[in-house]
């Protein structure tokens, strides 16, 4: 926890909400495609709010934030139902949102070491876009199913806050649940931050639009300085929501609460109470079979086989480069062939992807690079050859043994011939000879420089080495 001025401690909670990418919408069949480019064309008469449509809930979204919640070692919620909050905005159809207050699907998990209150499940609205003298409405995203996840205020310095949504993120994409781009809006965080310098919270504020982790991270370090130095100068505080300008990279005042927003919830009398366990397909050991590895599983599996903290991390973010990764290590066993593998996937792919303008890594198979990490052992192949070869593979697909072929890659390790070539660096360069003879064994290099040129940088230089000190 990093140390504050004045004695003050300050003490943060987060309300994170996330897009689920599930097919459809939460009640209806129409496609779940908030960024279509054509305005209201994922629309039907139920997520725009016609009189006499009835809502059909999708199994997909409430499995979604279950899977959340498994992971999370969190309690699933056994009886459930939902509310409406009833709020009138232009971009929200109904005149009402549905989401849960008493009956959340999860409570009581733990992620990044922060407590977890609750995570429920409700329905984004439209977006709107304002005109000089109008506004449009568009309501491809209006129905699409949102998890809404709330900590406790257990958090006390912004990189603990970062740290906590970039794991939730990590685990969103792990579990296929939501794409979670906070720069698109498919995850949305809000701060809740107060200091004290006593036992009792201080009073606190709300910080909206958050869109990036370098964001929340500079608004919630901001908005401590701005309370403990108000404070300090004898100002009073008020309860308000902010908001994050980026141009001053301060927080502004948007709203100013007087008293908690009355939304006059009551439960969807359209919608059935459910009783989980007694439906097919929602059992927590069911839950549990289906999770894919968490990343503190990978996380701790990568560390056993070597791999650094940096390594470990990038995987985790790159699932496509990961996948190649998984693929080899089934077979690779060896320290040193693993850390090859690591890195020219690392740096030598990554690099490549960065560099081209479309994706073609499904040129490259993990067989493919397991024959090139073994071509490298039985120095077959150098590393300079190797990097060329990671090209040519990624370009043009295809196996390594024939593109080192096809491209000439591969080193020499026929004795014969490279003992012809020794010979001739020998007998070229007496004077070395002598020096060499004399005790510089640095000129051991020079002799493998030679070699290296001579063939084009296709001999072994062990072997090369190997002649060299054979036939002195
Ligand atoms: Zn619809």
């Amino acid at each position: 926890m990093k140390e504050l001025p004045h004695g003050y401690t300050a003490t943060i909670g987060l309300e994170v909400h996330a897009e689920l990418h599930t097919n459809t919408k939460m009640f209806c069949e129409c496609k779940n495609d908030p960024f279509a480019a054509q305005p209201n064309t994922h629309i039907c008469p139920i997520c725009t709010a016609q009189p006499g449509t009835l809502p059909m809930v999708n199994k997909q979204a409430i499995i979604s934030v279950l899977r959340v919640g498994t992971a999370s070692g969190a309690d699933l919620a056994d009886f459930t139902e939902v509310d409406r909050k009833n709020y009138f905005y232009p971009d929200i159809p109904k005149a009402y949102q549905i989401s849960q207050l008493e009956h959340p699907l999860v409570s009581h998990g733990k992620l990044a070491g922060v407590d977890i209150t609750r995570i429920h499940l409700e329905e984004d609205t439209a977006t709107s876009s304002h005109q000089t003298d109008h506004s449009l409405v568009d309501f491809n995203r209006a129905g699409v199913p949102l998890m809404e996840l709330v900590t406790e205020p257990v958090i006390h310095d912004a990189d603990a806050a970062m740290a906590f949504a970039k794991e939730l993120q990590l685990l969103l994409r792990t579990l296929k649940v939501s794409h979670a781009n906070l720069e698109k809006g498919e995850m949305r965080i809000e701060a809740n931050i107060s200091v004290s310098k006593t036992e009792t919270f201080g009073t606190k504020t709300e910080v909206k639009n958050l869109n990036s982790f370098k964001i929340v991270g500079a608004a919630i370090e901001y908005e401590i300085d701005r309370q403990i130095n108000a404070l300090e100068n004898g100002e009073e505080l008020i309860q308000e929501t902010r908001g994050w300008d980026e141009q001053t990279q301060s927080t502004f005042s948007q709203r100013v609460k007087e008293s908690s927003d009355d939304y006059r919830y009551f439960p969807d009398p359209d919608i059935p109470k459910f009783k989980l366990s007694e439906l097919e397909g929602f059992s927590k050991e069911e839950l549990i079979e289906t999770l894919p590895e968490l990343p503190w599983d990978k996380r701790d599996r990568y560390a056993k086989i070597g791999l650094t903290q940096e390594a470990i991390e990038f995987f985790l973010q790159e699932i496509e480069l990961d996948e190649l990764f998984a693929g080899m290590i089934t077979e690779l066993s060896d320290p040193q062939q693993i850390k090859l593998a690591v890195n020219y996937i690392t740096s030598d792919i990554a690099g490549l992807i960065k560099n081209s303008q479309d994706g073609m890594l499904s040129n490259i198979t993990s067989k493919e690079m397991i024959q090139m990490i073994n071509m490298i052992s039985e120095n077959k192949l150098s590393s300079r050859g190797a990097k060329d070869l990671v090209t040519y593979m990624y370009t043009q697909g295809g196996g390594a043994q024939e593109l080192a072929e096809k491209h000439d890659l591969l080193q020499s390790s026929n004795t014969d011939e490279l003992r012809s070539v020794v010979e001739q660096i020998l007998a070229d360069n007496p004077d070395v000879v002598e020096k060499f003879k004399a005790g510089d064994a640095k000129l051991m290099q020079y002799f493998i420089g030679q070699g290296m040129k001579l063939t084009q940088g296709k001999a072994n230089p062990q072997i090369l080495s190997q002649l060299i000190k054979e036939l002195l």
